[in-house]
């Protein structure tokens, strides 16, 4: 099922339900020492297949010079998705919970930009951000991430998400639907 190289772990990643079948990259992950590559496809694994259809690579890239031709914007991002490269990026690995938490958050991101429908958009940004009580403070800068943040704690089966009711239900119902 994995094809490795050097620095390239290729994923073919089949989905029970859905016999999806998808291609994503792994790069970088050798050069730190807190997580491994199964870590990273377990991770994956806990997402419904279709979530991740279109991704294209996840790398980790702690020098920001090394393998993008952009810089990186915020030296303070611990993560970032490039919707129009579908490549997430990883710049920092503290451990297993933060690891999975920042990649989570960024699935997220690719989740609202590219798959969730129009709609169901208007309605998280509409009738489920404004004035709502958020699942981290982060979470309140905007609808996008409220919904990155809130799709994090729901893929880590985490309970702080479960008082926000209504934005529980629009994951469990509306997103996480496989
Ligand atoms: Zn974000």
């Amino acid at each position: 099922m994995y094809r490795i190289t050097e620095r390239t772990k290729t994923i073919v990643f089949k989905d029970k339900n859905s016999h999806l079948s998808i291609n994503l990259v792994l790069v970088g992950f050798a050069q730190q020492g807190i997580i491994t590559a199964d870590f990273v496809i377990d991770s994956l694994r806990l997402l419904p297949a279709a979530h991740l259809s279109g991704l294209k690579e996840i790398s980790f890239n702690p020098d920001d010079s090394a393998i993008y031709p952009y810089p990186v914007r915020d030296r303070n991002r611990i993560g970032e998705f490039a919707q129009d490269s579908r490549q997430i990026m990883i710049y920092k690995i503290d451990s297993h919970g933060q690891f999975q938490h920042t990649l989570f958050h960024e699935i997220g991101h690719h989740v609202y930009h590219t798959k969730v429908p129009p709609m169901l958009k208007k309605e998280w940004a509409t009738q489920l951000f404004p004035k709502s009580q958020f699942v981290t403070q982060y979470a309140s800068i905007n609808p996008s991430e409220d919904f990155a943040e809130c799709y994090a704690f729901y893929a880590k089966r985490e309970q702080n998400l479960s008082k926000l009711v209504a934005k529980y239900r629009f994951m469990k119902y509306k997103v996480f639907t496989q």
